[in-house]
């Protein structure tokens, strides 16, 4: 037996980063940046105006009140997007709408409600002080400086972020075209009536999407258990990054991926210390051929080896710049068994409060074969092999599933 650990850094040892592109922001969401994107512009690019209201030189405005206004002349106008830097003379003012560039003789904008809005002469309400209302020129980022570092997935706020610098592409990896195949003579299409023996498969459809939230283009397929099925259905498959067959590989009498791989240089089938997810197949086809991986055909179990093994090896094909999450300490909410010499990783239900709380998500505890009840799993808790009995109360690191903040994004500041 080797631990879930060593398994992991054989995949990633294993693991090749894929060839970039320079890809339009649009098409960007959810891919990992290559490099860091500095900014091409300075943000805001313009010291512009906050308010709708009059660009003015504050020297003139000495002593504004309600009951003594001081009268400027409105020289010019400038809407959002004028690029005019009209001169402004002693007792002179322009009007100016949020946004435009404030003209480089004026150091302060009174808002349009401190005044009567004049338009040929205005009266100004209210002196402010020097500087009010202006949004200097790189306040948020100067040109050149740091807007996301390298490995960031990419998400709408980083984009608008990217964008916002004048930057119009990011290059980042392409993505990885990965097949799934389940094995079984007993599977059928869900939802399809039973024939005494027959399940529904539930893993092509499991497998497949979460290798697209992890920013695959996936392939979908099915492989009986008889002699030349799954090397038929491989076939078909031949273009992808990654094959993941599901099934198979442990030591039944018809399980096809052992059949096919075993005693073959290219696959390397190993028993990891986890529960579930013991039998574990990994390897390549040829030198530049797909990564293959084989996982157990219980649901949690090819659930489990997913998070634990193949979302590392994605993540950092893409190049990503943390590929195994952070977990958090939770309190368990119930007692529960747990494997001796095994890491567990059960299925939980999550609830945060001041505290994390947590509880296995299934009831009747740790069943790989308890495929209904990951519908209500939140995420996922790590056990480690020499405790024998969660208790509640005890403290458990747990990974909660879409939480952006389980791999860290950088950069961060202290809240
Ligand atoms: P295997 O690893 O092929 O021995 O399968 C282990 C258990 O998982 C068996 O009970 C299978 O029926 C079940 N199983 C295998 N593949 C799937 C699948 N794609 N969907 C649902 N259950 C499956
Ligand atoms: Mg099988």
């Amino acid at each position: 037996m080797i631990t879930a650990a060593e398994h992991l850094d054989r995949i990633l040892a294993h693991v090749p980063v894929l060839d970039v592109e320079s890809i339009p922001l649009v098409e960007a969401r959810d891919r990992f940046l290559a490099g860091p994107v500095t900014a091409a512009v300075p943000v805001p690019p313009w010291t512009n105006s906050a308010m709708d209201g009059y660009a003015v030189r504050f020297d003139d405005l000495a002593g504004a009140d309600e009951d003594s206004p001081v009268v400027l002349r409105v020289v010019g106008d400038l809407p959002a997007g004028s690029g005019d830097d009209p001169a402004i003379g002693s007792g002179e003012a322009v009007r100016i709408m949020t946004g435009a560039p404030v003209p480089s003789e004026a150091d302060t904008v009174i808002p349009l409600e401190l005044t009567d809005r004049g338009t040929e002469s205005v009266q100004i309400y209210d002196a402010l002080d020097r500087g009010r209302h202006i949004r200097r020129a790189g306040e948020d980022r100067t040109e050149g400086g740091l807007v996301c570092p390298a490995g960031l997935e990419l998400t709408p706020e980083s984009l608008a972020g990217i964008a916002s610098a004048g930057v119009g592409e990011v290059i980042a990896s392409r993505r990885p075209r990965v097949a799934v195949i389940s094995t079984g003579d007993e599977l059928v299409t869900a939802g399809q009536a039973l024939a005494r023996g027959q399940i529904p498969d539930s893993n092509g459809l499991l497998i497949s999407m979460l290798a697209g939230e992890t920013g695959a283009e996936t392939e979908v397929d099915h492989a009986g258990d008889g002699p030349g099925e799954l090397a038929a259905a491989l076939d078909r498959h031949r273009e992808v990054d990654v094959l993941i067959m599901t099934g198979g590989v442990s030591v039944g009498a018809f399980d096809p991926v052992k059949a096919l791989f075993e005693g073959g240089d290219s696959v390397r089938f190993d028993r990891v210390a986890m529960q579930p997810g013991k039998p574990q197949a990994f390897g390549q086809m040829g030198d530049n051929g797909p990564l293959v991986f084989g996982l157990p055909g219980n649901p949690v179990s090819a659930w489990v080896s997913f998070q634990m093994f193949v979302r590392p090896a994605l993540r950092k094909m893409q190049g990503a710049a943390r590929v195994v999450p952070e977990p958090v300490p939770a309190r368990a909410a119930e007692d529960w068994t747990t494997p001796e010499g095994r890491m567990q990783v059960i299925p939980v239900r999550i609830a945060d409060g001041s505290v994390r709380r947590v509880l296995p998500a299934a009831a009747g505890g740790s069943g790989s074969h308890l495929a209904a009840s990951l519908a209500t799993a939140d995420g996922y808790a790590l056990v480690d092999p020499e405790t024998e009995m969660v208790r509640a109360g005890d403290m458990v690191p747990t990974v909660r599933l879409r939480d952006p903040e389980q791999f860290n994004h950088p950069p961060r500041r202290e809240p």
